[in-house]
Protein backbone atom coordinates (compact mmCIF):
# COMPACT_ATOMS: atom_id res chain seq x y z
CA UNK A 1 0.00 0.00 0.00
CA UNK A 2 1.54 3.37 -1.26
CA UNK A 3 -0.41 6.19 0.42
CA UNK A 4 0.28 9.72 -0.38
CA UNK A 5 -0.35 12.59 2.14
CA UNK A 6 -0.89 16.12 0.47
CA UNK A 7 -1.49 19.81 1.84
CA UNK A 8 0.12 22.49 2.66
CA UNK A 9 2.99 23.73 5.10
CA UNK A 10 1.14 23.31 8.56
CA UNK A 11 -2.11 20.75 7.28
CA UNK A 12 -0.98 18.24 10.04
CA UNK A 13 0.75 15.68 7.44
CA UNK A 14 3.73 14.52 10.06
CA UNK A 15 1.06 14.64 12.47
CA UNK A 16 -1.23 12.46 11.05
CA UNK A 17 1.28 10.10 9.00
CA UNK A 18 3.02 9.36 12.37
CA UNK A 19 -0.29 8.53 14.07
CA UNK A 20 -1.52 6.37 10.58
CA UNK A 21 2.04 4.93 10.82
CA UNK A 22 1.73 3.77 14.32
CA UNK A 23 -1.63 2.31 14.00
CA UNK A 24 -1.25 0.36 10.57
CA UNK A 25 2.55 -0.79 11.11
CA UNK A 26 3.47 1.35 7.49
CA UNK A 27 6.49 3.19 7.03
CA UNK A 28 6.17 6.88 7.62
CA UNK A 29 7.99 8.56 4.68
CA UNK A 30 8.82 11.99 5.61
CA UNK A 31 11.24 13.77 3.07
CA UNK A 32 11.45 16.86 5.87
CA UNK A 33 12.43 14.78 8.23
CA UNK A 34 15.03 12.64 6.31
CA UNK A 35 16.41 16.37 4.92
CA UNK A 36 16.79 17.43 8.56
CA UNK A 37 18.48 14.61 10.03
CA UNK A 38 20.80 14.71 6.89
CA UNK A 39 21.66 18.29 7.82
CA UNK A 40 22.05 16.90 11.83
CA UNK A 41 24.62 14.54 10.59
CA UNK A 42 26.35 17.09 8.35
CA UNK A 43 25.91 14.62 5.65
CA UNK A 44 26.98 16.04 1.46
CA UNK A 45 23.00 16.39 1.22
CA UNK A 46 22.68 18.24 4.36
CA UNK A 47 24.83 20.59 3.98
CA UNK A 48 23.51 21.22 0.29
CA UNK A 49 19.53 20.74 1.59
CA UNK A 50 20.47 23.51 4.98
CA UNK A 51 20.16 26.80 2.77
CA UNK A 52 16.79 25.79 0.95
CA UNK A 53 15.02 24.46 4.17
CA UNK A 54 16.14 27.62 5.94
CA UNK A 55 14.90 29.74 3.53
CA UNK A 56 11.40 28.02 3.18
CA UNK A 57 12.89 26.78 -0.48
CA UNK A 58 12.64 23.64 -1.81
CA UNK A 59 15.32 21.37 -1.80
CA UNK A 60 16.46 20.69 -5.81
CA UNK A 61 14.36 17.53 -7.21
CA UNK A 62 17.20 15.67 -8.40
CA UNK A 63 18.33 14.78 -4.86
CA UNK A 64 15.33 14.34 -3.40
CA UNK A 65 14.00 12.04 -5.84
CA UNK A 66 17.58 9.91 -4.70
CA UNK A 67 17.06 10.35 -1.50
CA UNK A 68 13.60 8.94 -1.32
CA UNK A 69 13.89 6.06 -4.74
CA UNK A 70 15.01 3.35 -2.32
CA UNK A 71 12.01 3.55 0.41
CA UNK A 72 9.41 3.26 -2.10
CA UNK A 73 9.37 -0.44 -2.52
CA UNK A 74 9.17 -1.08 1.24
CA UNK A 75 7.23 -4.25 1.83
CA UNK A 76 5.12 -2.55 4.87
CA UNK A 77 3.80 0.09 2.26
CA UNK A 78 4.60 3.78 2.99
CA UNK A 79 2.48 6.74 3.63
CA UNK A 80 4.53 9.34 1.98
CA UNK A 81 4.22 13.20 4.01
CA UNK A 82 6.22 16.17 2.10
CA UNK A 83 6.94 13.88 -1.14
CA UNK A 84 6.01 14.85 -4.41
CA UNK A 85 6.35 18.26 -3.90
CA UNK A 86 6.80 19.17 -7.96
CA UNK A 87 5.35 17.59 -10.76
CA UNK A 88 8.86 16.31 -11.44
CA UNK A 89 8.65 14.66 -8.64
CA UNK A 90 5.58 13.37 -8.97
CA UNK A 91 6.14 12.02 -12.29
CA UNK A 92 9.43 10.49 -11.19
CA UNK A 93 7.31 8.22 -8.30
CA UNK A 94 4.48 7.07 -10.89
CA UNK A 95 8.25 5.89 -12.77
CA UNK A 96 10.02 4.35 -10.01
CA UNK A 97 6.29 2.83 -8.85
CA UNK A 98 5.83 1.75 -12.44
CA UNK A 99 9.45 -0.06 -12.77
CA UNK A 100 8.48 -2.02 -9.93
CA UNK A 101 5.16 -2.96 -10.68
CA UNK A 102 3.42 -0.95 -7.49
CA UNK A 103 0.76 1.43 -7.86
CA UNK A 104 -0.11 4.59 -5.73
CA UNK A 105 -3.37 3.84 -3.56
CA UNK A 106 -4.75 6.28 -2.41
CA UNK A 107 -3.72 10.06 -2.05
CA UNK A 108 -5.47 12.10 0.47
CA UNK A 109 -5.66 15.97 0.36
CA UNK A 110 -5.68 17.54 3.83
CA UNK A 111 -7.09 21.26 3.59
CA UNK A 112 -6.62 23.87 5.99
CA UNK A 113 -7.38 27.76 5.39
CA UNK A 114 -4.29 29.83 5.30
CA UNK A 115 -5.35 32.21 8.82
CA UNK A 116 -5.49 28.28 10.38
CA UNK A 117 -2.18 27.39 8.69
CA UNK A 118 -0.59 30.77 9.59
CA UNK A 119 -1.67 30.21 13.23
CA UNK A 120 -0.12 26.59 13.43
CA UNK A 121 3.23 27.55 12.32
CA UNK A 122 4.09 30.54 14.24
CA UNK A 123 2.93 27.71 17.35
CA UNK A 124 4.58 25.09 15.97
CA UNK A 125 7.89 23.52 18.26
CA UNK A 126 9.17 20.13 17.04
CA UNK A 127 12.07 17.91 18.69
CA UNK A 128 15.29 18.53 17.96
CA UNK A 129 15.41 14.76 18.25
CA UNK A 130 12.90 12.45 16.90
CA UNK A 131 10.76 15.21 15.33
CA UNK A 132 7.90 14.98 17.06
CA UNK A 133 5.58 18.20 16.16
CA UNK A 134 3.75 19.66 19.02
CA UNK A 135 1.74 22.98 18.70
CA UNK A 136 2.16 25.15 22.09
CA UNK A 137 -1.33 26.11 21.83
CA UNK A 138 -3.32 22.99 21.24
CA UNK A 139 -0.86 20.19 21.84
CA UNK A 140 1.77 20.87 24.27
CA UNK A 141 4.98 18.61 25.73
CA UNK A 142 4.07 17.80 29.19
CA UNK A 143 7.01 18.90 30.21
CA UNK A 144 8.22 22.46 28.58
CA UNK A 145 11.03 22.45 26.13
CA UNK A 146 11.11 18.81 26.39
CA UNK A 147 10.24 15.90 23.91
CA UNK A 148 7.05 13.24 25.57
CA UNK A 149 8.83 10.68 23.07
CA UNK A 150 12.56 10.60 23.79
CA UNK A 151 13.58 13.39 26.26
CA UNK A 152 15.22 15.63 23.61
CA UNK A 153 15.45 19.32 23.15
CA UNK A 154 11.74 20.57 21.67
CA UNK A 155 12.74 23.53 19.61
CA UNK A 156 11.20 26.23 16.63
CA UNK A 157 12.48 25.12 13.53
CA UNK A 158 13.96 27.65 11.73
CA UNK A 159 12.00 27.35 8.64
CA UNK A 160 8.87 27.90 11.09
CA UNK A 161 9.78 32.02 11.29
CA UNK A 162 7.96 34.29 9.70
CA UNK A 163 9.83 35.21 6.46
CA UNK A 164 10.07 31.65 5.78
CA UNK A 165 6.65 30.93 6.77
CA UNK A 166 5.74 33.50 4.06
CA UNK A 167 8.00 31.78 1.51
CA UNK A 168 7.06 28.25 2.00
CA UNK A 169 3.31 29.45 1.07
CA UNK A 170 4.29 30.62 -1.96
CA UNK A 171 7.11 27.63 -2.94
CA UNK A 172 3.50 25.39 -2.10
CA UNK A 173 1.10 27.73 -4.24
CA UNK A 174 3.33 27.92 -7.21
CA UNK A 175 5.14 24.87 -7.01
CA UNK A 176 3.27 22.12 -4.71
CA UNK A 177 -0.36 22.97 -5.57
CA UNK A 178 -0.01 21.72 -9.70
CA UNK A 179 0.78 18.23 -7.54
CA UNK A 180 -3.36 17.98 -6.60
CA UNK A 181 -4.02 19.02 -9.86
CA UNK A 182 -2.26 16.47 -11.47
CA UNK A 183 -3.22 13.83 -9.18
CA UNK A 184 -7.28 15.31 -9.49
CA UNK A 185 -7.02 14.06 -13.28
CA UNK A 186 -5.38 11.01 -12.93
CA UNK A 187 -7.13 9.30 -9.93
CA UNK A 188 -9.35 9.59 -6.86
CA UNK A 189 -8.52 12.16 -4.43
CA UNK A 190 -9.64 12.22 -1.19
CA UNK A 191 -10.33 15.77 0.56
CA UNK A 192 -10.64 15.84 4.45
CA UNK A 193 -10.90 19.27 6.05
CA UNK A 194 -8.14 18.96 8.24
CA UNK A 195 -9.26 21.67 10.75
CA UNK A 196 -10.29 21.32 14.81
CA UNK A 197 -8.05 18.91 17.26
CA UNK A 198 -5.31 15.96 16.15
CA UNK A 199 -8.06 13.60 17.76
CA UNK A 200 -10.81 14.90 15.22
CA UNK A 201 -8.54 14.85 11.97
CA UNK A 202 -7.52 11.48 13.01
CA UNK A 203 -10.87 10.04 13.45
CA UNK A 204 -12.22 12.17 9.87
CA UNK A 205 -9.11 10.85 7.95
CA UNK A 206 -9.54 6.93 8.88
CA UNK A 207 -13.06 7.71 8.00
CA UNK A 208 -12.53 9.33 4.49
CA UNK A 209 -9.61 6.97 3.19
CA UNK A 210 -12.61 4.20 2.80
CA UNK A 211 -12.94 0.91 4.20
CA UNK A 212 -10.00 -0.62 1.32
CA UNK A 213 -7.81 1.30 3.95
CA UNK A 214 -5.45 -1.11 5.74
CA UNK A 215 -6.09 0.80 8.89
CA UNK A 216 -9.82 0.81 9.47
P1 LIG B 1 8.59 19.66 5.69
O1 LIG B 1 9.09 19.12 6.97
O2 LIG B 1 7.88 18.63 4.85
O3 LIG B 1 7.78 20.93 5.86
O4 LIG B 1 9.88 20.08 4.83
C1 LIG B 1 10.80 21.04 5.30
C2 LIG B 1 11.66 21.54 4.16
O5 LIG B 1 12.40 20.46 3.60
C3 LIG B 1 10.89 22.12 2.98
O6 LIG B 1 10.53 23.48 3.18
C4 LIG B 1 11.93 21.97 1.86
O7 LIG B 1 12.97 22.91 1.98
C5 LIG B 1 12.52 20.60 2.20
N1 LIG B 1 11.76 19.52 1.55
C6 LIG B 1 11.02 18.56 2.18
N2 LIG B 1 10.46 17.73 1.28
C7 LIG B 1 10.84 18.18 0.06
C8 LIG B 1 10.58 17.78 -1.27
N3 LIG B 1 9.77 16.72 -1.53
N4 LIG B 1 11.13 18.48 -2.28
C9 LIG B 1 11.94 19.53 -2.04
N5 LIG B 1 12.23 19.98 -0.82
C10 LIG B 1 11.69 19.31 0.23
Amino acid sequence: MRIVLLGPPGAGKGTQARRLAESTGMTHLSTGDMLRSEVASGTELGLLAKGFMDSGDLVPDSSIIAMIQQHIADPSGVLLDGFPRTLIQAEALNEALDQIGLPVDQIVYMAVNIDELIRRLSSRVVCKECQTPYNLEVDRPIKSGICDHCAGEVIVRDDDRPAAVKNRMKVYEELTAPVLDYYQSRMNVVEVIATGTPDAVFTKLNEAIGSDAPFN
